[in-house]
Parts: structure tokens; C-alpha cells; sequence
């Protein structure tokens, strides 16, 4: 191993490790993060072996943050923003308070003092935004209201975040750390306590940061890119949107002290007002994947599995906070708002873990002699098992709300609605193509399910008398709502070859005599859905052509329309 090249050995080894572990998981059909996990763990200090370059890893893994962060307020708007203010500030604060105090009681208990009780709760009382967004966007539920609300609950602990972390060294003497090193005071005002100077200030720069980028930043990034997209340029448009990203998530940490985070999704959550949007967003997403890999295997490699045998309970306590003390408060809070109980376990599940700003809080905490290393440990431990718990969890809500949401009468709008057509027809995907398909379907007097993630269509076409279930049509509890079984027709409408494969590979498992047809835009799209079992793949490429072909000739009248080609 060529040790002079240490961020090159960190990416190459972390990437390959994780995919080759990611992969194994996948097979056994766990969640491919408990893969990347532990290929960190593998790497890390703690087991034999190559030991990657620590600093590098975390360093990496800020990266990713910075661009899930950048991708999600591209998809956020300020209204969105303010529409969940009413639940996601005192939910987040409420949380955090109930998380703080179990910790301190845990503290106690273990013989810590006061401060150090406190610092640890804290630590053990914000989720991770990667191990969140990650799991909001492979259920598709970024665009759903819960999401909306578990993401405003999410930038709500950032801000709580940023001050804890810009207040601990002020307080840290009251406290009761010994020795800690002076607070980072900009200056203080005689007659004043440190303490309240150092919070006008953060509170002041938070402020300076909010106003800049509504102001500023409103004007000037969404300029730039347009000047940028008329140079017609794709490079420069992609060095653009990275620029834009990563530039203003530094620049803000930089001059505001906000984190890489908050400053990445208002980087985000302003661009995203303009319809240079999606494009943007597609132009990132190859990096941000491969970034927030390796985010889960910077923390496996902080995690020192001897631990589990050292302080067994400790690690159970701490577990037990983040995953059922913070679940119960999260979920109490968000009934007490009236939102449903399937909102309410989605909500509080994707918030069950904690990540990275609970290293930094007890990273600091250590430096300020305010925490003891054991508080450190149980944090990581509690953290690495309670991301790899997650995707568990999710599980289970879907077997809680499963059986509920297939009573009909329970009117909560996006609940699987199983059909009972027989004999009908099934869309999956209700954009431009589908839409398409389904006023075809319509004249042609068939009736049809819907299969969409998009909670707005899903809800308008139920309005419209329309059988229609929410969510990704590749998993298998959609397609059996639609009852693919008993199906006569299958429209896979969807531009993505990758979904559409998985839709259609299962499709053909519970139907054989289905009629599949599929929607491809590459060749080797055509075949790959082929294989997996569709009777026909339009290409939507080649028939534009023929469409454009036949415009500029138009076939003589009289002359039957031709078929396009295979
Ligand atoms: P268009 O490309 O305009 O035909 O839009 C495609 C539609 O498919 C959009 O409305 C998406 O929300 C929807 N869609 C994309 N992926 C999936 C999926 N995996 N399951 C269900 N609907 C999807």
C-alpha cells in the first residue's frame, strides 16, 4: 500500500470495500448500510489490517453532507419551509429536551457529573441529516408532507445545533469543566457575561447568514447559473452547480460559523426557485452517492466493537435513548399535532439515530474536558447501531401500518388502497407518458390502477375517481395493492431503466400471461427490460424521430400511418 498517498488509498479502499460489503448485504437482503458500515469498521483503527487515514475519511464525509444537504433544498422551497414551522420547531426542541434528559439521567447513573450528563444528552438528541435523507429518499418520501416535516425538524436541530456548539466553550466553566480551555469569546463587554456576549453574537450571525442568502444570494446564484446555461456549455454547467454547492456551504461556515449543512441546503433552497432545479440536481447526484458512502464509512471506522464487550448496559442505555426515548417523544409530539399515526411512526423512525454533529459535540466536549472518554464511546457505539438499526425500523412500520391502512374505511389519503379490479389495467409512473396511456386507456373503456411516488398526482387522480397508490412501484407491496396477479395489462411509464427493470422482473413473477409493455430511452435500456420479461419496450427516442421523419415528409394521404419500427 503506497502510504504517500493516503487520500487516494482512503477513497479507493473505502469505495471498493463498501461496495463489495454493500453488495453482500444487499444479497442478504439487508440494507446495503450496514455493508458500508462495516468496511468502515474494517478499515478503522480498531480492527487489523489497512487502517485508513481518519481525518480524510470525516473530512470526505463532510462532502457528502454537503451535497444530500445541497439536493435536498433544491427541492425545498421557503414555503415549504415555513408550512412545517408550526410542528417541526417545538417538535425538534421538545425532542431534543426529552433526549438531553434521559442522557443526563444516564450520566448520572453512570457517576458523571452534571455537565457532562448534559453535553452527552445533547449529543444523543440529533439525528443524522445523511442516515435521514438517505432513508426519506429511498422510500421516496422527500416530496410527501412527513417528509417535509421530518426535514424542517431536521434544519430546526441544525440551528439548535450551531448555538450548542458555539455556546459549550462559554459555558463549559459554569458547567463544572476542570481546566477547560478558555471560551472562544470575539471579545467581551464589561458588566456582560462571556455567555450572552458569545450568544448575541452566534444568534447575530445566524441572522447576517439567513438574511444574505434570502437577499443576496436570491439574486446572485440563480443569475449565474442562467448566464451559464446560455453558454449552452454542460461542463461548465456541472463545474457550476458544484461550485455554487460546495462554495457557499464553505464560505458560510467559514464567515457565519453555520454548518457546511445549513449552508449547502439555503445554497440549495434558493436555486431550487428557479426551474434550473432538477437539472441541477441531476447534474450532482453520481458525487453525492458516492460521498454519503463514504459518510457511513467514516463513522464505522471511529467504532471500537470491543466496547459492546466492556460497557454491554451503558450501550444498551444509550441505544435505548436514541431509539425509543426519542421515537416515543417524537411520535407523542407529532400526534399532539393531529397528523396521522402512519406520519407520526415515519416521522419519529427517521429520527431514531444520531451521526455526525453528535461526533462533533463530543469531540469538542472532550477537548473542553466536559465529557469522559467512556460518553465518547457509548456515543459512537449508540450511533453505528442505531443507523444500523434503521432500515429495521422502517420495516416494522410498514408491517404496523400495513394491515390498518388496507381497511378502507381509514381515511388517510396515501395509504395502499388494494384494488379489486380483475382483469384491468396497471400504470406505473403518471407523468407525461403515463398521462398519456391513461386517457387512452379511458376511451378505450379499461379500467386502470396507478402506480406513483408523487403524493400531489396520486392524491389529485383519488379526487378524480381514480384508483391510484402511492409510493415506488418496484416494491412489492404496490404492485400486489394493484393486484398484479389478477392484471390483464402493465404500462411501465417511468424513465428509470433501473426501477422500471425491478417493476417489471417481479410483475412477470406473479403474472405470467401479463402483457408488459415498457418505456426505454437507450438500446441497451430495450434489451435489459426485454430480458427482465416485457412483451414490448418503446423506445422513446427512436419514435420522436419517426415523428420528426414523418412531419418533414408527411406520408401521402390515403397511405395507412407505418407502424414504427421495432
Ligand atoms: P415523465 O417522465 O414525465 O413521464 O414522469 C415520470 C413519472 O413517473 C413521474 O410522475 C414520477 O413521479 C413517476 N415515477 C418515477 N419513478 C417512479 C417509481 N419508481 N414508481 C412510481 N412512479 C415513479
Amino acid at each position: 500500500m503506497p502510504h504517500h498517498t493516503p487520500l487516494i488509498a482512503t477513497i479507493v479502499v473505502g469505495i471498493v470495500l463498501a461496495f463489495a460489503l454493500g453488495a453482500i448485504a444487499n444479497r442478504l437482503r439487508i440494507s446495503p448500510i450496514v455493508g458500508y458500515l462495516l468496511a468502515g469498521v474494517l478499515v478503522g483503527p480498531h480492527t487489523p489490517g489497512f487502517v485508513a487515514d481518519q481525518a480524510l475519511a470525516a473530512e470526505l464525509a463532510e462532502i457528502g453532507v454537503i451535497l444530500l444537504m445541497f439536493g435536498v433544498g433544491l427541492h425545498f422551497s421557503l414555503k415549504d419551509l415555513l408550512s412545517v414551522k408550526a410542528i417541526a420547531i417545538p417538535g425538534a426542541l421538545g425532542q431534543m429536551a426529552v433526549a438531553t434528559a434521559l442522557g443526563l439521567g444516564l450520566g448520572l447513573a453512570l457517576g458523571w457529573p452534571l455537565g457532562a450528563g448534559i453535553v452527552f444528552g445533547l449529543a444523543l438528541s440529533v439525528a443524522s441529516t445523511v442516515v435521514l435523507l438517505r432513508a426519506l429518499q429511498e422510500r421516496h418520501l422527500l416530496d410527501s408532507e412527513r417528509g417535509r416535516i421530518a426535514v424542517g425538524w431536521l434544519v430546526v436541530e441544525d440551528l439548535a445545533m450551531v448555538l450548542a456548539l458555539v455556546l459549550l466553550p462559554a459555558l463549559a466553566g459554569v458547567l463544572g469543566a476542570e481546566g477547560a480551555p478558555k471560551a472562544a469569546v470575539p471579545f467581551t463587554i464589561p458588566g456582560i457575561p462571556d455567555i450572552a456576549t458569545s450568544l448575541a453574537v452566534t444568534i447575530a450571525k445566524i441572522v447576517a447568514f439567513v438574511a444574505m442568502m434570502l437577499v443576496v444570494g436570491r439574486r446572485v446564484i440563480p443569475w449565474v447559473l442562467h448566464r451559464i446555461v446560455h453558454t449552452g456549455n454542460r461542463e461548465l454547467f456541472r463545474l457550476a452547480v458544484l461550485a455554487i454547492s460546495l462554495g457557499v456551504a464553505y464560505g458560510c461556515a467559514l464567515l457565519f460559523d453555520v454548518s457546511f449543512a445549513l449552508g449547502a441546503f439555503f445554497a440549495g433552497m434558493i436555486l431550487g426557485e428557479s426551474e434550473l432545479s432538477q437539472r441541477a440536481a441531476d447534474e450532482t447526484l453520481p458525487l453525492r452517492d458516492a460521498f454519503a458512502v463514504l459518510f457511513f464509512v467514516s463513522v464505522g471506522m471511529l467504532f471500537d466493537p470491543a466496547i459492546l464487550l466492556r460497557d454491554p448496559l451503558p450501550v444498551l442505555g444509550a441505544l435505548a435513548i436514541v431509539m425509543l426515548g426519542k421515537s416515543a417523544a417524537a411520535l407523542l409530539i407529532v400526534l399532539a399535532f393531529r397528523r396521522s399515526m402512519a406520519t407520526a411512526l415515519t416521522i419519529s423512525a427517521s429520527l431514531a439515530q444520531i451521526g455526525e454533529f453528535s461526533f462533533i459535540l463530543a469531540t469538542l466536549g472532550l477537548a473542553l474536558k466536559l465529557l469522559p472518554e467512556q460518553a465518547r464511546d457509548l456515543i459512537l457505539a449508540g450511533a453505528i447501531l442505531s443507523i444500523m438499526a434503521n432500515p429495521a425500523l422502517f420495516v416494522l412500520i410498514d408491517r404496523i401500518t400495513r394491515p390498518k391502512s388496507a381497511a378502507p374505511a381509514v381515511a388517510e389519503p396515501l395509504s395502499l388502497r388494494p384494488t379489486t379490479l380483475q382483469g384491468h389495467a396497471i400504470v406505473v409512473g403518471y407523468g407525461r407518458v403515463g398521462r398519456v396511456i391513461g386517457e387512452g386507456l379511458r376511451r378505450a373503456g379499461v379500467p386502470f390502477v396507478v402506480l406513483e411516488t408523487s403524493v400531489d398526482v396520486v392524491t389529485k387522480l383519488r379526487a378524480e375517481g381514480v384508483e391510484a397508490q402511492c409510493g415506488n412501484a418496484a416494491e412489492p407491496t404496490l404492485l400486489e395493492a394493484a393486484n398484479v396477479a389478477g392484471a390483464r395489462l402493465l404500462f411501465v411509464a417511468i424513465p428509470i431503466a433501473f426501477e422500471a427493470g425491478q417493476v417489471i422482473e417481479q410483475a412477470r413473477r406473479a403474472n405470467p400471461t401479463l402483457s408488459i409493455i415498457a418505456r426505454a430511452h437507450f438500446d441497451a435500456e430495450v434489451a435489459h427490460l426485454a430480458g427482465l420479461g416485457a412483451n414490448a419496450v418503446v423506445m422513446g427516442e427512436r419514435e420522436i424521430a419517426a415523428a420528426m421523419v414523418r412531419e418533414a415528409f408527411p406520408p401521402p394521404p390515403g397511405a395507412a400511418t407505418a407502424a414504427s419500427a421495432p
